[in-house]
């Protein structure tokens, strides 16, 4: 459907429409072309280069859509200020403990984000946590001398004595017990070996915190140690004479955590569960707090589950200053501060790029001003609700009323009492109001709940050319939000109203939620497509768990992705480039073997050539076309 019109549309119009200058902020925005820009921080200035740019580059080297772009600066860029902000909140507490950040390798596994967050991480000694064998193999090949790897999760002997051996290699490697049954097992491979480990013990926080992702916390969680399990632990230890391996308190709230009241609370408990065992006596010097930091999806700022109600100093201040206050009275030294924040630093780094293949409207096609003499009184009814439209002050009456009528023209076409042109015509009748309706509705502060659907069964579907499955599986599986937005002709007003609807053939597979000017919203102001003109919508801060989650449903697979640099003096160099997925991969994904689909499809056409329906040289071109195709990307090509 159409959107209200806007007669002077300017570039700060579109920007607090997309909000990109809330979540944007510092990363991305736009210019006065208006298009979206990546901005890059140098200490020279700030350099943004316009996202077409960057798309016309990466299909000039053979990438078409979709596309996940990767901008190495943005990543650069979240490492130093989540360890800046840390410093600076050390300095202003007074407080006498470091700050190590760790990056949970669970959040992006992509080789080429491991070797980026090593190599930007390595001046802030970042540090690697894994928490399985797969992981721990990553790691071990990936992380800087010295590193702090900590590892989560189900521990069985190989992970273990990985684990103790890396020790030898420089790393200080913690297993964190998260089970009193991991202990014996670590107990007898660092004998055999003769290797001492350095020890965590993973808490349980009783505190609630709130968010998409609450289960990690509170007593049902099922990681970490009750206080039972916990005192459990440490006599295990003293009787081992082990008790000075244990240097690590680990506990983690949740992801995304929305309130910073909420991780005040925990970190308090986490404080007291460390200052406890340091008067137990263990000889513990790092306070691991574990993930949480959220993303300010929506650019709201506010408690609720896409955003946050603080910002990245806050949080930071938060965890050093409450730590202090808990330990100070007690006389206990301050531990080292270790967080595990994966989201808040890999999410801005990533996008992904998609076009428009089409679109269907829901609009009433021109209809005559006079009914055929012939038509049925119920069409006639609804005809009168039509030409009254004006000088009805009842919306919700009429609307019920064309609904009614509608529901009646379409029990009539069943049965046979109209034919197609008149239930064609019934249904544009009835679209012209509803139309009429929504466009009334704009004026009103609140919408009646009887007609709050109306705006979103009017939209327009945008064929999106991706899969929701394999490139943002969070907005299916639980309803995450991103921030979308074309990423061009802002110096237009987008005129329809739309949701978006994936390739798949599946109901799930669109997105039909979106943040607008700030407020949730069930459908997306877009532009009209143009002839001759790609349509590109860009989903950002998707960089944070959606690549291994992803799934091939329907056989879409990986997107292509460009990994590019913006330059100091401007412009930007292309760095790596991943072709996706192709359909032979995909295929072979699911136990087929490409070579055998070949062949017993070449044997097939062969069969038509001698049942004298196909002409070799048309054998020839049809084996040709299969075997392009096998290679050929999983999405729409043009
Ligand atoms: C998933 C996970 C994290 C990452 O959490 P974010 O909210 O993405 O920062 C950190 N630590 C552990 C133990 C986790 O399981």
């Amino acid at each position: 459907m159409t959107s209200e019109p806007t007669t002077h549309w300017t570039i700060k119009d579109a920007a607090a429409l997309y909000g990109i200058d809330a979540w944007g902020k510092g990363n991305f925005g736009l210019n006065a072309a208006g298009e979206v820009t990546v901005k890059a921080p140098f200490v020279s200035g700030e350099i943004a280069v316009p996202l077409t740019e960057i798309v016309a580059g990466a299909v000039a080297r053979g990438h078409n859509m979709p596309l996940l772009l990767r901008i190495e600066n943005l990543l650069d860029d979240r490492i130093r200020l989540i360890n800046e902000t840390f410093r600076a909140a050390i300095a202003d507490v007074g407080y006498r403990g470091e700050y190590q950040g760790v990056f949970p390798i669970k959040v992006n596994q992509q080789c080429q984000v491991i070797k980026e967050i090593c190599r930007f991480g390595a001046r802030y000694h970042l540090g690697l946590e894994a928490g399985s064998k797969a992981e721990l193999l990553i790691a071990l090949a990936s992380l800087p001398e010295h590193g702090l790897l900590i590892l989560n999760g189900y521990k069985d002997r190989e992970f273990v004595d990985l684990g103790l051996w890396a020790n030898k290699l420089s790393y200080r490697c913690f297993f964190v017990i998260e089970s009193p049954a991991e202990l014996p097992l670590i107990i007898e491979r660092s004998r055999a070996l003769g290797i001492a480990p350095l020890l965590g013990v993973r808490v349980k926080v009783s505190a609630k915190v709130g968010g998409l992702w609450t289960e990690t916390s509170g007593d049902r969680s099922s990681f970490g140690l009750s206080p039972t399990q916990l005192i459990g632990v440490v006599e295990q230890l003293k009787n081992e004479e082990l008790l000075d391996c244990l240097q690590l308190l680990h506990c983690h709230l949740g992801s995304q955590i929305p309130a910073l009241a909420d991780i005040r609370t925990g970190v308090r408990e986490a404080s007291r569960f460390y200052a406890d065992l340091v008067r137990e006596g263990a000889p513990l010097s790092c306070l691991d707090l574990g993930g949480g930091l959220a993303i300010d999806y929506t650019g709201t700022l506010e408690n609720q589950v896409h955003s946050r109600d603080y910002q990245l100093a806050d949080y930071c201040h938060t965890l050093v200053a409450t730590i202090a206050a808990t330990l100070d009275p007690l006389g206990i030294t301050h531990p080292h501060i270790v967080t595990e924040s994966g989201r808040a630093m890999i999410a801005h780094s990533s996008l992904l790029i998609f076009n428009i293949l089409d679109t269907m409207h829901f609009e009433a096609e021109p209809f005559p001003k006079t009914l055929p003499p012939d038509a049925h009184p119920a069409t006639g009814q609804l005809f009168t609700l039509f030409k009254h439209l004006a000088d009805t002050d009842d919306l919700i009456a009429t609307y019920q009323g064309a609904l009614a009528g509608r529901d009646t023209l379409r029990e009539l076409f069943r049965g046979g009492e109209i034919n197609l042109r008149e239930r064609s015509l019934a249904e544009n009748i009835f679209l012209a109001i509803a139309q009429h309706i929504a466009s009334r509705l704009v004026a009103l502060t609140t919408i009646p709940a009887e007609l709050a659907g109306l705006k979103a069964n009017l939209a327009d579907i945008y064929y999106g050319n991706f899969s929701v499955f394999q490139s943002l599986p969070d907005t299916w599986a639980i309803g995450q939000l991103f921030p979308v937005m074309p990423i061009n002709r802002h110096l237009e007003a987008p005129t329809r109203e739309a949701i978006i609807s994936d390739l798949t053939c599946d109901c799930d597979g669109k997105l039909d939620t979106f943040i607008v000017a700030g407020k949730e919203q069930s459908t997306l102001p877009l532009h009209p497509l143009r002839d001759e003109e790609d349509y590109l919508l860009g989903v950002f801060l998707m960089g944070a768990y959606q690549e291994t989650l992803g799934d091939l449903h329907n056989l879409f697979g990986d997107t292509h992705v460009v990994s590019i640099r913006i330059n100091e003096g401007g412009g930007f160099d292309v760095l790596n480039e991943l072709n996706g997925d192709t359909i032979a991969e995909v295929l072979s994904f699911v136990e087929y073997h490409p070579q055998t689909l070949f062949e017993a499809f070449r044997s097939r056409v062969e069969g038509a050539v001698r049942a004298g329906r196909m002409s070799v040289a048309e054998r020839q071109q049809l084996v040709e076309e299969y075997a392009a195709n096998l290679n050929g990307y999983t999405y729409f090509e043009q």
